[in-house]
């Protein structure tokens, strides 16, 4: 992989043969794309079933969860939760943590299985029989509750994404996961999918995942073909994503102390609002991610770097 420490260490510029090459395999990789849930449900060992209709915004539900339901916070118990990059922000800003304290307090890397990544999953506690969620407290209430996470936030709601075949842009969809523990269902409030989200406050959580989402349909979709043109992704690129949707603070160290921005063009006015603001550093890691893991031209080298490029590949294939 590219490795901004050293700019000569990428794979560009490349051959007519290879552009041939990643054109037919960018081919193959559509024909493959697919549907993908992004969050579907909150304990997925429960096995409750996904009713497999795609719902629209304003498709209508019955749904409320209230302290008086039976089931009150029978979901904080067990659950298998993926905290999204803007969780992490928005959690470490509450507890007043740094990235790397709060992963190691409240996550645990796991391989998310569709696109063969990892991503930080909320612990559970350890003394606890049913395994209540690191924020349970004795009383049974969410100690963030104001800045819980994507995923308790759209419960029972799922989200996924699918392409329109040779389409650029991915369409969201809902789909309602009904889990046997979940008496949620059985009340009467009747709400659309826009209200859901509007009360749930998820828009501004899947402005900041846009880039991640991205990346992980991309590499589902990449996967059934053997990995982003056919080559496995490496241990370090792993790593590499694993740092940019958990750990701000290595982000910005890896930015601003490494030779990245001698390696790729970043304007000076955008540098200055990277070093300070975290949402704007977290796009410009997944748009160096998508560059790094599928390509695109997300991000650009430096012109002096690209020239020193071309000139050592020309030397590579005999001084053509
Ligand atoms: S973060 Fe809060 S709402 Fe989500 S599982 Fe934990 S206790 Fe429940
Ligand atoms: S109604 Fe569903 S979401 Fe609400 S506490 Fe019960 S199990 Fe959790």
């Amino acid at each position: 992989m590219p490795d901004p420490k050293d700019p000569d260490d990428f794979d560009g510029p490349t051959t007519p043969e290879e552009d041939e090459h990643h054109a037919r395999a960018e081919a193959a990789r559509r024909e493959a794309e697919l549907e993908l849930e992004i969050f579907d449900g909150i304990r997925s060992q429960d096995g409750g079933p996904v009713l497999p209709v795609r719902l629209k915004p304003a498709d209508m539900f019955c749904f409320s969860c209230h302290r008086g339901v039976a089931c009150w916070n029978e979901c904080c118990h067990g659950a298998d939760i993926t905290l999204t990059p803007a969780d992490i922000l928005r959690l470490t800003r509450r507890l007043d943590m740094r990235p790397a304290e709060f992963l190691a307090a409240h996550a645990v890397p796991r391989d998310w299985d569709q696109a063969g990544l990892p991503v930080a999953k909320l612990r559970t506690k350890e003394d606890s029989p049913r395994r209540a969620c690191v924020f349970l407290d004795e009383d049974d209430a969410c100690t963030v509750y104001s800045d819980r996470p994507a995923t308790c936030r759209y419960y029972p709601l799922g989200l996924g994404a699918f392409k329109v075949k040779d389409a650029e842009e991915q369409v969201d969809f809902h789909f309602l996961v009904k889990e046997a523990h979940c008496k949620g269902h059985d009340e009467s409030k009747l709400q659309s999918v826009a209200e859901f989200r509007r009360d749930q406050q998820v828009e501004e959580y899947d402005a900041i995942n846009r880039g991640w989402m991205d990346i992980l349909m991309k590499m589902a979709s990449w996967r059934s073909l053997g990995g982003p043109y056919g080559k496995e992704v490496s241990d370090q690129t792993k790593r590499m994503f694993y740092m940019v949707s958990t750990d701000i603070d290595a982000l910005r160290r890896f930015v601003f102390e490494s030779r990245f921005l001698e390696t790729y063009m970043v304007d000076e006015k955008s540098v200055e609002e990277l070093r300070v603001h975290d949402e704007a550093l977290l796009q410009l890691g997944f748009d160096w991610m998508k560059n790094v893991l599928f390509n695109e031209p997300t991000i650009s080298l430096r012109e002096d770097v690209l020239r020193q490029a071309i000139a050592a590949r020309r030397e590579e294939m005999g001084g053509a």
